[in-house]
C-alpha cells in the first residue's frame, strides 16, 4: 500500500474506478509487497547501518544527507500531505507544494492523493469501522499492522478538490517513478557524487525511511492513545507533548481532531509544533497565504465544555450524596456563567477591534474588565470541577 507500485488502487483520470467500492470496510490480506518493503529497509538501515558504522565510520557529507532527508520528508508529510493537502489549512505557492509532493514521495507514504483520501476518512469515521487506521483494531493495527494486514479501498470522491491540482495528480498517476526518484535515486546519486554511495544506501535512504515512517505512524497509535483529551473527552485522539516531540507538532491530536481546519496543532506559543512555525516562516516569506487559526474563545469555550463534560459524567456517576443536588446546580451555574462570560469578553474584544480599525471610540475598558471577569470565573471553576474530579478518583 505504501509502496503501490500500481495494481489495485490506481487512480486514472479516465476511468475514476473504485466508487462502487465505497462503505466497504477493509478485510484482511497479507501485503506482502508492504510487508517485504518494511523488513528489508528496516535491516539494512539497522543492521546494515550498524555494521557500516562499525566498520566505516560515518562522513560529514553521510550525517548530513542522512540529516537532510530525515528532516525534509517528515516535513513535507506534517507541512504538505497533512496540513496543506489533507486539511487545506492555508494555500501555498507551486514550488512550495511541488516540494512537499517531491520530498513527501520520498518518505513512502503513498501519493498525497491517497494519503489526504484516506486521512480524511480517518477524521470522518474516527474509532469507527469505516477508519482506516482505528486504534479500536490495537496500537499494533493503528500503527503498522492497517498496512500489512488489511487491503483498504480508497474512495477518491472526498479529495475533489484535490484532483483539480496538476502537480497533484502527476505525483498520483506516476506516483512510484515520484517515489524512487525522490526517495532512492536522489540520495544515491548525491552519495556517488560525494563517495559515500553505500552510506547513502544504509542511512539516506534505509534508516531514514524507517525511522520516518515510525514517527508518522506514532500520530496513529501514540496519539490515540497517551495523553490528554483537551477538547472532546469522547475521542480517542490525545494531546501530548512527548508525542508532539517525536511527530513535528502532530502530537496536540485532540485539538488536532476537534479543530482539523486550524494549521496549528500546538496552539499555545510554547507548544512544540515545528510544523505550525515553519508555515508562519512561509507566510512571512511570502510563500504561504490564508493560514486558518481558531479563535481563542472558540478555543477556550471548547476547553471548559469538555471539562464540563467530565464533571457532569461524574456526577452522572455519584448514586448518593447528601448535597448531589446542591452540586449539579452549583456547577450548572458556574458553568452558564462561565460561558456567558466568555461570549461577553468575545463581544467587546470584537467591537474593540472594529473600533481600532474604524479609528473610533474604543472600549478596551470593557475588554479588560470582563476578561477579568472570566478569569475570576475560571479559577472559581477549575477548583470546583478538580474538587468533583478528584471526588471521582477516591
Ligand atoms: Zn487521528
Ligand atoms: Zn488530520
Amino acid at each position: 500500500m505504501f509502496l503501490a507500485l500500481g495494481v489495485k488502487d490506481t487512480y486514472t483520470l479516465t476511468e475514476r474506478g473504485l466508487m462502487s467500492e465505497t462503505n466497504q470496510v477493509p478485510f484482511k490480506k497479507i501485503i506482502w509487497r508492504n510487508i517485504i518493503f518494511f523488513v528489508v529497509t528496516t535491516f539494512l538501515g539497522i543492521v546494515g547501518g550498524a555494521i557500516y558504522l562499525f566498520t566505516h565510520g560515518l562522513s560529514i557529507s553521510e550525517l548530513l544527507l542522512f540529516a537532510f532527508f530525515t528532516l525534509a520528508t517528515p516535513l513535507s508529510i506534517t507541512m504538505g500531505y497533512h496540513r496543506l493537502f489533507a486539511h487545506m489549512s492555508y494555500k501555498a505557492n507551486p514550488i512550495v507544494q511541488f516540494l512537499f509532493l517531491f520530498f513527501g514521495a520520498a518518505a513512502f507514504q503513498q501519493s498525497a492523493l491517497k494519503w489526504a483520501s484516506q486521512h480524511r476518512v480517518h477524521h470522518q469515521f474516527v474509532d469507527t469501522e469505516r477508519d482506516p487506521y482505528s486504534i479500536k483494531k490495537g496500537f499494533f493495527y493503528a500503527h503498522i499492522g492497517w498496512l500489512m494486514f488489511w487491503y483498504h479501498p480508497v474512495d477518491y470522491k472526498n479529495v475533489g478538490d484535490l484532483k483539480r491540482n496538476f502537480l497533484i495528480r502527476n505525483q498520483h498517476e506516476y506516483y512510484p517513478l515520484w517515489a524512487i526518484g525522490a526517495g532512492i535515486l536522489t540520495p544515491l546519486l548525491i552519495g556517488a557524487l560525494t563517495g559515500h554511495l553505500l552510506g547513502a544506501l544504509l542511512f539516506a535512504v534505509c534508516a531514514r525511511i524507517t525511522l520516518v515512517y515510525h514517527g508518522t505512524f506514532c500520530i496513529n497509535s501514540v496519539c490515540h492513545m497517551f495523553g490528554k483529551a483537551t477538547y472532546d473527552i469522547y475521542s480517542t485522539a490525545k494531546d501530548h507533548w512527548l508525542a508532539a516531540l517525536i511527530t513535528f507538532g502532530e502530537g496536540y491530536h485532540n485539538y488536532h481532531h476537534h479543530f482539523p481546519i486550524d494549521y496549528r496543532n500546538g496552539v499555545r506559543w510554547y507548544h512544540w509544533d515545528p510544523t505550525k512555525w515553519l508555515i508562519t516562516i512561509l507566510a512571512w516569506m511570502g510563500l504561504a497565504t490564508d493560514l486558518k487559526t481558531i479563535s481563542k474563545y472558540k478555543i477556550l469555550a471548547a476547553r471548559l465544555r469538555a471539562k464540563h463534560q467530565s464533571v457532569e459524567d461524574v456526577l452522572k456517576g455519584i448514586e448518593e450524596h447528601p448535597k448531589l443536588e446542591l452540586l449539579r446546580e452549583k456547577v450548572k451555574a458556574h458553568y452558564e456563567h462561565l460561558k456567558n462570560t466568555l461570549a461577553e469578553w468575545e463581544h467587546h474584544a470584537v467591537e474593540y477591534q472594529s473600533a481600532i480599525r474604524g479609528k473610533m471610540e474604543s472600549s478596551k475598558e470593557k475588554v479588560y474588565e470582563t476578561r477579568r471577569r472570566f478569569k475570576q470565573g475560571l479559577k472559581e471553576w477549575q477548583a470546583l470541577s478538580s474538587q468533583i474530579l478528584q471526588f471521582a478518583k477516591a
